[in-house]
């Protein structure tokens, strides 16, 4: 993964530790500045201890806040932008079906003033075009900009012409010797921060997800909306054909440990799947865990402390934003280097 190019003297130079998408996106748009930058990472590229790992995350504009959904237009762009670099299709845009509850607000305002299209449809509406049911009591809005990223082909367009060291891990943040340190190491930043004297607000969690057999492409599902995140969302996969999850179910886990998924959840997965997707093979393949690291308000944490830059932005729906906020943590790093 060498770029091969020319060295700029480590006063000058980036470090980024951790190759998850945060951590690749801000390589990338630092690359793209014309600026040298390294990224450490302990494990391979696409390695299955973190968060990144998998062949598709849900692609949204759809939240019911409006600085989400800029942000997600602006990862668009950005997704956009690396497709036509990488000549790699990183997009599957073939909708999005948000089901929520009466009392709950629904992102139809939200993508209304962002000037993104959405239609309410009826359940019998949904349950005819997509062979999705939605339940009894919810209500449907349909957002055609969303669908899926390509997650493991996203890594690798990132990872083009980066430097990237593998197998390489940062024990201590003053072992860094480039003059700026982006942190981007997902469920160990906490740990890696601390002693500089920064406190990640986060708690780390093992969360389940499981695959069923279902043909052709069905759009994105985020269920059971509730006034911040969500329950259990789906997404096409492109393997079995259905990947499914629950949101923020995982018990609190140690990053350092390797475990698989949650049997209880898997059941419960595998219930969900039976009764919104009639059509889908009822028994689960291939459940699989992932990490979250979430903060109380699934905010991210952007920021930068003297030399050191903090990239958090997971909480279970950061893999979209990846472009976005690369860009942010790469001005942070830029500033920090000036
Ligand atoms: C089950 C699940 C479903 C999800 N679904 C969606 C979705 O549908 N849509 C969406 O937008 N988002 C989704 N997300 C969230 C999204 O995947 C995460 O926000 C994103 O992957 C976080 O990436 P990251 O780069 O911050 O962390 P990671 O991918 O974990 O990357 C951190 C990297 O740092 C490395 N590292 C750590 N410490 C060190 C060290 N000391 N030295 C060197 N390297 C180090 C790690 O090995 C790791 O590779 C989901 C997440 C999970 C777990």
């Amino acid at each position: 993964m060498c770029s091969g190019t020319r060295w700029a003297p480590v006063a000058e130079r980036i470090a980024v530790v951790g190759a998850g998408v945060n951590g690749l996106a801000t390589a990338w748009a630092l690359r793209r500045g014309g600026h040298d930058v390294v990224v450490y990472e302990q494990f391979e590229l696409g390695h299955t201890r973190g968060s990144s790992h998998g062949r598709t995350r849900i692609f949204r504009l759809a939240y019911p806040e409006t600085n989400w959904v800029r942000l997600a237009q602006e990862a668009l762009v950005g997704w956009r932008e690396l497709e036509q670099e990488s000549g790699e299709e990183l997009l599957l845009l073939n909708g999005m079906l948000e089901f929520y509850r009466e009392g709950v607000t629904s992102s139809q305002q939200a993508l209304e003033e962002c000037a993104a299209d959405c239609e309410l449809l009826s359940r019998e509406e949904t349950e005819m075009r997509f062979g999705v049911s939605p339940g009894k009591d919810s209500f449907v809005l349909f957002q055609p900009d969303a669908g899926v990223v390509y997650s493991d082909r996203a890594l690798t367009a990132f990872a083009r012409r980066l430097d990237i060291r593998e197998h390489h891990r940062v024990e201590s943040l003053g072992d860094v010797e480039e003059k700026v340190v982006v942190v981007t190491a997902g469920a160990w930043a906490r740990r890696l921060l601390e002693p500089h004297g920064i406190d990640l607000p986060v708690i780390e969690t093992r969360e389940t997800v499981a695959y069923f057999r279902l043909e052709g492409r069905v759009p994105s599902v985020v269920a059971e909306v509730v006034t911040k995140g969500h329950g259990f969302y789906s997404l096409s996969d492109p393997v079995h054909g259905l990947k499914v999850g629950i949101h923020k179910r995982g018990k609190p886990a140690d990053p350092g440990e390797v475990a698989g998924a949650d049997p209880a959840l898997v059941a419960e997965i595998a219930e969900w799947t039976r009764e919104r997707f009639p059509l889908a093979d009822p028994e689960p393949i291939d459940p699989q865990s992932c990490l979250y690291t979430t903060t109380d308000d699934e905010r991210f944490i952007l920021e930068r402390h003297g030399r050191i830059v903090v990239g958090s932005a997971c909480s279970g729906h950061g893999f979209k934003f990846g472009p976005a906020v690369g860009n942010r943590l790469a001005a942070l790093a830029l500033e920090a280097l000036a």
